[in-house]
């Protein structure tokens, strides 16, 4: 499932073609992706210009000049291959390998940029939905989410009340999105490691009886912002080499300090401990038992 740093990447790969672009032509392949696609989805797209290109947790969201917006989810499996003539590339390859076969070729733009952007899904957990501008706020898929962790509003005093009182794991907690949106299960992972925090504590230990962060808290915060900042800017650096965007993965996989490093050394200096992997709300968690406490 990408997360907030693969899709941050895909925005940035998108937007050089599509803002301020037009759509010149919209082809659906299929009338749904996780959920049917709206049934004027051609007639509210086609002819508008993309305004602006933004990106709230993992959902992407084209303004259009209509004032409808256009929401953009990957889903598990989802991906945008973008053309310009006989050049093709793929924002957000990073950890995840996407499918580049024609037959999950679900929604194609022809921009006015000159360039062809086709989505891709051969799980079809993805979505594009239209809603207007001025209901975006209050749609339930918005609604629901937290804080953008690298957003000013998120702190070590929010997350500290969002985490009081709670019997769940760090983990868990981490892993909600209403607690802060667009973690998954790697950055949550790498992040307790930096922060040194055991996926397995009570995340009710972030915050005092009285709902005051403890200095854990400052210390998680500040891990979050670090580690998410550190995979876009690899995602970020990979794209502006073309050579190495198409069918090469990102480069932050080489910087995963536990993640899928099971029975490998702890980076940690001077810690001796090794990766452990254990599985928590059925997902696999990476840490090292020696230094996260
Ligand atoms: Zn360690």
């Amino acid at each position: 499932m990408p997360e907030l740093p693969e899709v941050e990447t895909v925005r940035r790969g998108l937007e050089p073609v599509m803002e301020g672009a037009r759509f010149d032509k919209v082809d659906l392949n299929r009338p749904d992706l996780r959920q049917p696609l709206p049934k004027d989805f051609v007639k509210r797209v086609q002819g508008k210009t993309v305004t602006g290109l933004g990106r709230r947790a993992k959902y992407l969201l084209a303004d259009l000049s209509s004032g409808d917006v256009l929401m953009m989810h990957l889903g598990m499996s989802g991906s945008f291959r973008v053309a310009v003539n006989a050049d093709e590339r793929t924002p957000g390859e990073f950890y995840h390998e996407r499918s580049r076969q024609r037959a999950h070729d679900h929604v194609v733009f022809e921009m006015s940029s000159g360039a062809r952007v086709t989505f891709n899904d051969p799980r079809r957990f993805g979505l594009m939905l239209l809603v207007p501008r001025g209901e975006l706020a209050e749609h339930p898929l918005m609604k629901a989410l937290g804080p953008e962790p690298l957003g000013n509003e998120f702190d070590a005093a929010l997350l500290a009340r969002a985490c009081a009182g709670k019997k769940t794991s760090l983990k868990a907690t981490l892993s909600d999105q209403k607690v802060v949106a667009g973690l998954g299960n790697i950055y949550v992972c790498e992040a307790l490691h930096r922060a040194r925090l055991s996926p397995r504590r009570s995340a009710a230990t972030l915050a005092t009886r009285s709902g005051q962060p403890t200095a854990r808290a400052e210390v998680l915060v500040t891990a979050i912002r670090d580690v998410l900042r550190e995979a876009i800017k690899a995602g970020g650096s990979s794209l502006r080499d073309h050579r190495r965007t198409d069918g090469e993965l990102g480069d932050f996989q080489h910087n995963f300090r536990v993640y899928d490093r099971a029975g490998k050394a702890c980076p940690t200096p001077g810690c001796s401990g090794v990766i452990r992997r254990i599985v928590q709300g059925g997902r696999s968690t990476f840490f090292c038992p020696r230094c996260q406490r």
